[in-house]
């Protein structure tokens, strides 16, 4: 089945299990997602948990029913914070939801050691990685190996250091970015800003300062695509192996992947984001977790809880062996 078949096969699925909803009185809980089930292929996996599997395919055979218990089991639900410090009812924890959904590449054996926390060890691995990270970033300003170089203002190399040992990885630069030389400066860059704010501030991880300076922030692409389409697959293979120099320098302890585009190339499979989230991969001795991208969030707010969630979920990846 090709990718476009997959979505279709996805989208009938969801409009299926909508009116079977609706018919049940819940539709209007999933009203807004049903158009969209190839908006940027989380989508529809997000809410995948609560759907039928497309036929063929393993998954949830049987949505549950929503009814009065549920919805009065989910107003006593715990609190936990959303990004701006509001408290909101905590939703299923990740790993749990994720075990329903469909589609998601198994996380890899864990064979090679973790790569360090505490800030003495990181602070030696970012003074090392500095000129690596300086090479990098010259080669990508020079770097003519896909048709990106035509068109863009600047690359973008990426910003950060290795101090936290946090990672986080998107796309491709936007317009904003491509003006500026910097990854994430434009609106979707502002909500990662506010995201990784809210983690120090709740010190998800106790100790680790963070912030823009102590994360690093690259992308899968440094040029940015005319229009903000989607990367190619020539232009992933040329630029790819920016990133994993970068990667292999600054051994992080935990990498997260901001939406399809990075998810899959590290992860080395193909996935919805949705389908991924709740899961550690490894990449090298990196832990590797999978979110929504920013952009993502902007468009479909209701997704801005499971990211905080996932913030959550790496910062107890980070600090577990
Ligand atoms: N989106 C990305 O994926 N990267 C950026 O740098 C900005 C927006």
């Amino acid at each position: 089945m090709t990718d476009r078949q997959e979505l279709a096969s996805i989208a009938r699925a969801a409009r299926r299990y909508l009116e079977r909803e609706r018919a049940g009185g819940g539709g209007e809980l999933l009203a807004d997602g049903a158009g969209k089930a190839t908006d940027e292929a989380g989508f529809v996996s997000a809410r995948a948990g609560r759907m039928p599997a497309p036929s063929g395919r393993e998954g949830p055979v049987r949505p549950e029913p929503v009814s009065a218990q549920r919805l009065a089991e989910r107003e006593q639900a715990p609190t936990a914070k959303n990004l701006f410090g509001e408290d909101e009812p905590a939703a299923p924890s990740p790993k749990r939801a994720a075990a329903a959904i469909i589609d998601a590449p198994e996380p890899s054996i864990f064979e090679e050691g973790l790569n360090p926390a505490g800030l003495e060890l990181r602070a030696a691995l970012a003074a090392e990685s500095i000129p690596v990270l300086d090479q990098v970033a010259a080669e990508v300003r020079a770097c003519t190996k896909c048709g990106l170089c035509e068109t863009r203002t600047q690359a973008v190399p990426g910003v950060g250091a290795a101090h936290s040992g946090i990672v986080f990885v998107g796309e491709a630069p936007g317009a904003d970015e491509d003006r500026l030389g910097e990854p994430f400066v434009g609106r979707a860059g502002q909500l990662l800003d506010r995201i990784i704010k809210a983690m120090d501030e709740a010190r998800l991880i106790p100790g680790v300062p963070l912030d823009r300076s102590t994360v690093y922030i690259a992308n899968v692409l440094k040029c940015r695509p005319p229009e903000n389409r989607n990367p190619l697959p020539h232009e992933i293979e040329s630029c790819s192996p920016y990133l994993r120099r970068q990667l292999d320098v600054l051994k992080p302890r935990i990498i997260c992947c901001l939406g399809k585009f990075a998810a899959e190339l590290l992860v080395g499979a193909k996935g919805a984001v949705g389908a991924m989230r709740g899961k550690v991969y490894r990449y090298q001795g990196a832990k590797l977790i999978v979110t929504y991208h920013p952009a993502y969030c902007l468009r479909n707010p209701a997704s801005k809880r499971p990211v905080w969630e996932d913030m959550q979920f790496l910062a107890r990846e980070y600090l577990s062996d």
